[in-house]
């Protein structure tokens, strides 16, 4: 039994399928795919791209080539991003026909310790089950004292890009609020975000997140930090929104406000108890390390398991789930999950940070390549991201590094290879990386620690 078909479930369902269980997979929502494919990764991901074509086509008016002003068919640019959705989802559809799993709709919860109450459309019907994997997910926080109004929007509400939004409020600056400011931004409207913490995306170095800093305080109406959103007043004019933080910033009027601030486990919505399954006060499910519960037949992976909320990080502990359910020796062991905003510059860092790094008094050595002496950067437009790698000063291992600026997201795979494998500077910097490439900048941080780097001058150390 595996219950929630986002990246989780749907992966462990087929890879137990695949390795012969008998599966069934309960979903409450009208598709599969859960979070990610239908309101999360794949619909931001698909705006952003538009983002970037409206960027990228604004941009060139610096290189000889100018556009007429774009014309926006919101309608046309939403059907665009629900086809997307809509050829994954009916893919898995397919997918779980194929491999024989049984889907049944509808929302389930815990009888005990081996059934399972789903209320769907026919009436509620029980089913049994010998072992069941939870991957039911997270869901938008929620702010206490914020009107009840459909002005007022969470990540879905906003995919859906209302007509009439002149002036957007982000409340969060973390990578849900940032990437749907860059899509509203690129759309022509007026963005604010406010965020409570000191820096933007509090989790990345602050370095790796200066760039993309630097580029939207251009741009936005207004970026506050260490600020609390006070209070929200609505009316027809729209939404009064009043702050406390440094410099006393003055209340304003948005047409929407967006909630960004961070997901919360399912994990209390399933009656666990009945099943003896133990949920933390923040609705997360413990496991160990083959992603069983405290009961040895109950698994929980994704977001449902803690975090980092991520759709990669899902759908490998859902293997492990279905491999270890199959009777199999399997565990997860990754040494490091990447994460990237896909903001403009992207951001992206896998492994350890510098701020880790400094909090655990970790020591490390360090090698990094400004993009400014990349010539694919600059032939790109763009001079602003860097690549930075940390290494074990003793046995000169990658430990960590981060990318800033255009497909950090598609760099970053590069570190995180090399972290798994276990591989120092020497065998980053003499791999041979093809020119002219953002990837080349990954060995040059690399040859920047060994001293080998002949791009820039860098004085001995
Ligand atoms: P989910 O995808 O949340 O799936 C859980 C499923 O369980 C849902 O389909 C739900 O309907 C179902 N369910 C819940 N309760 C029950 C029940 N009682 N009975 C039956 N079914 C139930 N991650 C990335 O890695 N990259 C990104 O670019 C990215 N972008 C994102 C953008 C946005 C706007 C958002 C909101 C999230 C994004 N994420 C991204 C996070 C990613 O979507 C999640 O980490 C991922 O979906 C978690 O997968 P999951 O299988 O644990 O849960
Ligand atoms: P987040 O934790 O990334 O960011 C939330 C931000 O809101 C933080 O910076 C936090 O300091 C701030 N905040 C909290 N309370 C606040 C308040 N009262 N006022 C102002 N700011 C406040 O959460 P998110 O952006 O909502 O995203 C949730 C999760 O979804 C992420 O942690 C991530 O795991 C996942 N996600 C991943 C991607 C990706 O991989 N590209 C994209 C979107 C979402």
């Amino acid at each position: 039994m595996v219950i929630g078909a986002g990246p989780g479930g749907y992966t462990a369902a087929f890879r137990a399928a695949d390795l012969g269980l008998k599966v069934t997979l309960v979903e409450r929502g009208a598709t599969l795919g859960g979070v990610c494919l239908n309101v999360g990764c794949i619909p931001s991901k698909t705006l952003l791209h538009a983002a970037k074509v409206l960027e990228e086509a604004e941009s060139m008016a610096q290189c000889g080539i100018r556009f007429g002003a774009p014309q926006i068919d919101r309608d046309g640019l939403r059907a665009f991003k629900n086809r997307v959705v809509g050829k994954l989802t009916g893919g898995l559809t397919a997918l779980a026909r194929q491999r024989k799993v049984n889907v049944v709709r509808g929302q389930a919860r815990f009888l005990g310790p081996h059934a399972l109450e789903i209320a769907g459309e026919g009436g509620p019907q029980r089913l049994d089950f010998k072992q069941c994997i939870i991957a039911v997910g997270s869901e938008p926080v929620r702010l206490p004292g914020l009107p009840q109004d459909p002005r007022v929007l969470d990540s879905t509400g906003a995919l859906e890009l209302p007509n009439d939004c002149r002036r957007l409020l982000v409340v969060g600056g973390g990578i849900i609020g940032l990437e749907m400011a860059c899509v509203y931004d690129a759309l022509g409207t007026q963005v604010s975000v406010v965020e409570l913490a000191p820096g933007l995306i509090p989790g990345a170095d602050p370095d790796l997140v200066r760039p993309l800093h630097k580029r939207i305080e251009k741009r936005y109406a207004r970026i506050l930090l260490g600020t609390r959103l006070k209070s929200v007043e609505a009316s027809a004019e729209g939404l009064r929104a009043s702050f406390e933080g440094p410099g006393d910033p003055k209340p304003d009027l948005y047409d929407y406000l967006l909630v960004a601030v961070g997901r919360t486990a399912n994990g209390h919505t399933i009656g666990a108890t009945a099943a003896g399954v133990q949920v933390d006060a923040r609705g997360v499910i413990a496991v160990d390390r083959q992603m069983r519960t405290n009961q040895p037949h109950i698994y929980a992976i994704g977001d449902v398991a803690g975090g980092p909320m991520l759709a990669h990080k899902a759908t490998h502990e859902a293997k492990v789930a279905a491999e270890v359910a199959a009777g199999h020796k399997a565990s997860f062991d990754a040494r490091c999950i990447p994460s990237v905003a896909y903001t403009d510059p992207e951001i992206a860092w896998v492994g350890l940070t510098e701020t880790e790094a400094k909090a655990r008094g970790i020591p490390y050595g360090k090698g990094s390549f400004p993009w400014a002496a990349s010539g694919r950067s600059l032939a790109l437009n763009r001079d602003e991201g860097f690549t930075k790698l940390l290494f074990d000063p003793q046995t000169r291992r990658v430990l960590g590094g981060g990318v800033v600026g255009p497909n950090a997201g598609e760099l970053v795979a590069e570190i995180g290879l090399a972290v798994e494998m276990g591989a120092d500077a020497a065998d980053v910097g003499l791999t041979v990386h093809a020119h002219p490439t953002l990837s080349e900048t990954v060995a040059m941080a690399a040859e920047a620690f060994e001293g080998t780097l002949t791009d820039l001058y860098l004085p001995k150390r």
